[in-house]
């Protein structure tokens, strides 16, 4: 156990840094003036390849992901990403891109901004994100049944086993042990996992599947239920 006394200094952190995925430079250098303006750290990769490079190599806090990119597309990226990380992701889509926007989210995106955007409305989507990923910082650890989660340190545990969920999936999993049984519809979670986000109220079931996903591996599967035409709820 390390010491620290009551006055020690806190390491301050340093300005959170942003990935910038994008292969056309004039967009990619719009967004990394924006983001530097607002304090933000900026790495810029021209492709999926160097993507992935920069992930492994720098850490980012969270990445801007464009889906059409050369040499490993946006979605390929993403999936690698997830693979090992939760770092937040915002993928930038077309209009014309309906599809990707819905599998990106399978994927385990955060967010999606379409184009043509304004670059304010990424910076506020960049805030929220960011700020949605931060653990909610307060309040005791719940548990349901077997399911454990704390808030503090915004961990998940089903008999002792540590669950990796991204910061979405753990503000729906948090809203629903508030209220073990109590069934939430699609707007209410929307509210509480994705404020500010433009997403529709279906992109609630893709989390929830994935969640759900992650709490079968975990044989907890069956504590999030499905209602019928009403919602879901937690269960022990
Ligand atoms: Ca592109």
């Amino acid at each position: 156990m390390l010491e620290s006394s009551p006055g020690a200094d806190r390491i301050v952190d340093p300005m959170p840094l942003v990935l910038v995925v994008e292969d056309e430079p004039q967009i990619a250098e719009i967004l990394e003036g924006y983001l530097r303006s607002s304090g933000y750290r900026t790495e810029r990769a021209g492709d999926g390849e160097a993507a992935l490079r920069l992930v492994r190599a720098a850490h980012p806090d969270l990445i801007l992901l464009d889906v059409l990119l050369p040499k490993v597309g946006g979605l390929e990226v993403l999936k690698a990403v997830r693979a090992e990380s939760t770092t937040p992701v915002i993928m930038l889509t077309a209009r014309t891109e309906e599809l990707d926007k819905l599998l990106a989210l399978e994927l385990g995106a955060d967010d999606y901004v379409t184009k043509p955007f304004r670059p304010r409305e990424v910076m506020a989507r960049v805030k929220a994100v960011l700020r949605r990923s931060q653990p909610p910082g307060q309040g005791a650890p719940l548990r349901v049944g077997t399911l454990e989660l704390d808030p503090l340190r915004a961990s998940v545990q089903v008999e002792g086993q540590a669950l990796k969920l991204t910061a979405t999936e753990f503000r729906l999993l948090h809203h629903l042990a508030g209220s073990p049984g109590r069934i939430f519809n699609r707007a209410e979670l929307l509210e509480a996992a994705l404020p500010e986000s433009e997403a529709l109220e279906r992109v609630i079931d893709v989390h929830l599947r994935n969640l759900r996903r992650k709490l079968e591996a975990a044989d907890a599967s069956d504590m999030l239920q499905t209602v019928r035409g009403m919602g879901y709820r937690l269960s022990a």
